[in-house]
């Protein structure tokens, strides 16, 4: 009888919502794993784009993934509208090159603005004694998730060393949200993650089982920097984790937020207005985003074409010509 009753009642609640919901437009943004930083970033950004939902009519949801790799893979398929994606990663994309030669060049790729330094961060049990990257040779180490950007990195440091993934007696594939507890459960010895600092994902070992960064310094790595655009030396400051009160010398690259040319203008102008608009809030939302400067995100670690959408938003603030 209920059902009956509340039906029609329903009904027309159901045609009057009808053309509100029309209207609506929903965008999504990949990241990587919930206790990394980009998922902390997809979830800033569609906060303040939700914000403001009345007036432009998009309502963002942010999706959490398996990285950068898969996040460029999936927007050239069309089926995500933004990414988050390691500026290394963006640069190979849209070139069609290293691990993207197969796929070749995505035209479509599009450059919105760039976020967080990512520093290289390997961590190690401390019971394993490492001191360099080199004494990881025979241990078990977590290379990291297929899709992810720091497994594909990973991948150019190893072939620049010369090593193969043999070199380790295990190298096991977890994901970022793993890797921690792993660690301190004695699975593995180490991990390599590529992420904003200071990250909960790191907080959590070295807190946890006073897990050890271990640096990536040498002439592999001098080179590596030398020859490539995308990379540039780094630093994870002293005593922003637990048990680890040196500075820790490492290289690295920035994440960026990038999109495709057949996402609207309209769409993407919305949210670098919700970001820059709101910039002292975003900025708040999570530690990494804190040293952020406009003039640089729109410019540092994007080498593909700026967004139209973007770019009309950064010439009507001057910050471009
Ligand atoms: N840099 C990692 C990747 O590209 C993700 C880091 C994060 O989730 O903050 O897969």
């Amino acid at each position: 009888m209920k059902t009956f009753a509340t039906f029609p009642l329903l009904a027309l609640l159901v045609l009057l919502a009808t053309p509100l919901q029309a209207q609506q437009s929903f965008v999504s943004i990949g990241t990587g794993g919930v206790t990394g930083v980009y998922y902390a970033a997809g979830g800033a950004i569609c906060r303040l784009i939700n914000k403001d939902r009345a007036k432009h009519g998009l309502r963002c949801s942010v999706e959490s993934t398996g990285g950068s790799v898969y996040n460029l893979n999936t927007l050239r398929r069309g089926e995500l509208d933004f990414g988050v994606a390691q500026s290394d990663w963006q640069y190979h994309a849209g070139k069609g090159s290293s691990s993207f030669q197969p796929a070749g060049a995505d035209k479509t790729l599009r450059a919105v603005f760039s976020l967080h330094p990512e520093p290289f961060t390997v961590l190690a049990r401390k019971e394993a004694a490492i001191q360099n990257f080199t004494d990881l040779k025979g241990k078990r180490f977590n290379v990291g998730n297929p899709g992810s950007g720091h497994r594909a990195s990973l991948q150019e440091l190893l072939d620049a060393m010369g090593w193969k993934l043999s070199d380790f007696s295990l190298a096991s594939e977890l994901k970022a949200d793993e890797h921690g507890a792993a660690l301190c459960d004695n699975k593995i010895d180490g991990f390599f993650y590529s992420v904003g600092h200071p990250s909960a994902n790191i907080q959590d070992p070295t807190t946890t089982c006073g897990a050890k960064m271990v640096p990536l310094t040498g002439r592999v790595i001098d080179k590596l920097v030398a020859d490539h655009p995308y990379y540039a030396r780094a630093s994870i400051p002293a005593g922003l984790y637990a048990n680890n009160p040196q500075a820790t010398a490492t290289y690295g690259v920035l994440a960026t937020v990038v999109t495709s040319s057949k996402v609207p203008d309209a769409t993407v102008y919305a949210l670098v207005k919700a970001v820059f608009d709101n910039f002292e809030a975003f900025k708040r939302l999570h530690p990494a985003f804190a040293q952020l400067k406009p003039q640089d995100m729109i410019k540092d670690g994007l080498s593909a074409p700026l967004h139209d959408g973007a770019r009309k938003y950064y010439r009507e603030k001057g910050w471009l010509r």
